[in-house]
C-alpha cells in the first residue's frame, strides 16, 4: 500500500489516501462531497524517492532505488530513516 494525495474537483479539498498501487489513478471519493470527484495530485516530497506516475518500476527496483549504496548514504539513511 502507498499513500497518495487527492484533490476534489468540486470543493478543492485535498486529502491523503492509502491504497494499492494499481488503484492509485482510480477516482477517490471526496470525504466532504461523498462523490468520486478526487483526482490524484503530485506530492513533491515523496517524488524525491520514487516517481509515482511512471509505473515502470517493479517493487524490487524501487527497493534498490531508495536503498543506500554508499557509506555516506548509509549514514544519512540510518540518521533520518
Ligand atoms: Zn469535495
Amino acid at each position: 500500500m502507498f499513500t497518495y494525495r487527492y484533490q476534489c474537483a468540486e470543493c478543492a479539498l485535498e486529502w491523503e489516501l492509502r491504497r494499492a498501487h494499481t488503484e492509485r489513478d482510480a477516482p477517490a471519493v471526496c470525504p466532504t462531497c461523498r462523490k468520486p470527484t478526487g483526482k490524484r495530485v503530485f506530492t513533491p516530497t515523496r517524488n524525491l524517492f520514487y516517481p509515482p506516475f511512471t509505473g515502470q518500476y517493479t517493487a524490487g527496483e524501487l527497493a534498490r532505488a531508495i536503498a543506500p549504496d554508499t557509506p555516506e548514504e548509509r549514514e544519512v539513511w540510518d540518521k533520518y530513516g
